[in-house]
């Protein structure tokens, strides 16, 4: 317990009850689910997960935590670590595995990489039934931004087209060991149902996303112009002369269709 945190692992400890009680009663685990946990670290979530579950798989990098925290959860109940980098799990496979159709995952990410372990997770996002992290807060805000604010932007646009995102709660650095520079929260991510999900070609929607927010000042006819041009902007029923930041995910989905054809 207490070992030194690693800062090349994004290691921030939590050890405020209230905040991590919190967070376990957001998830309501149940007995049925199987839940995966990311970066379990000393455990402070993992414990008490653990017991409202029985069963936990943690995926953790650091080789030294994981004896410390196999000891402290065996009597807490079955925990299944895998000693891997995130980013290498496949989740669909891990479902498989584990026997179910969709996983639960939560976990207090490490933030150096949180931005390509969302991005890792909506990639299975059909084998997912919701994620609850901690994050940044300025990311918690900008992936639940709506168009118009000025924190809305590529990764708010991307997420909503694949989840439900729903903010939470904030909480303070001295909730943490050590304490972040930033303040965090927590959010929810459900993945859409199939028939909600964009009927474009991802690729081609994330190209649009990119060179739109690319340039966010400028005009969509200009920002967009080597994709595009302004009668097929048009025709996708968006405004050329509008701003990146003023449409809805819909908006980019017909974008990406119109500019397919
Ligand atoms: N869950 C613990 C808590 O709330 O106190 C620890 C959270 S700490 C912010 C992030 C955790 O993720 C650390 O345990 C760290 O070692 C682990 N980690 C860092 N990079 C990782 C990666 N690429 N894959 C899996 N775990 C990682």
């Amino acid at each position: 317990m207490n070992a030194r945190p690693k800062k090349s692992f994004g290691q921030h400890f939590l050890h405020e009850k209230r905040y991590i009680d919190r967070i376990v009663s957001a998830i309501s685990p149940r007995p049925e689910d199987v839940v995966v946990e990311i970066g379990p670290g000393e455990g402070a979530l993992t414990l008490p997960l653990l017991a409202a579950a029985g069963r936990l798989t943690a995926i953790e990098l650091d080789t030294d935590l994981i004896p410390g925290l196999q000891e402290r959860a065996a009597s807490a109940g079955e925990l299944d670590i895998i000693h891997s980098d995130v980013l290498k799990v496949d989740f669909t496979a891990l479902a498989h595995r584990l026997g179910v159709a969709r996983l639960r995952i939560a976990g207090n990410l490490p933030y150096y990489i949180s931005s390509p372990i969302l991005f890792h997770c909506v990639a299975h996002a059909h084998a997912i039934q919701d994620m609850h992290f901690m994050l940044q807060k300025e990311v918690v805000d900008r992936m639940a931004a709506e168009p118009g604010s000025k924190v809305y932007g590529r990764l708010s646009v991307m997420l909503q087209l694949a989840c439900r995102v729903e903010s939470l709660f904030v909480v303070p650095p001295g909730a943490f060991r050590p304490p972040p520079k930033v303040d965090s929260a927590v959010v929810r991510l459900v993945p859409l149902p199939p028939a909600q999900l964009p009927d474009a070609d991802p690729a081609r929607i994330h190209a649009i996303v990119k060179a739109a927010f690319a340039q966010r000042r400028k005009t969509l006819g200009n920002a967009l112009k080597n994709v595009m041009d302004a009668g097929a902007i048009l025709a996708a029923d968006v405004d050329p002369k509008a701003r990146a930041e003023t449409l809805s995910p819909q908006d980019y989905v017909r974008l990406a269709r119109i500019a397919a054809e």
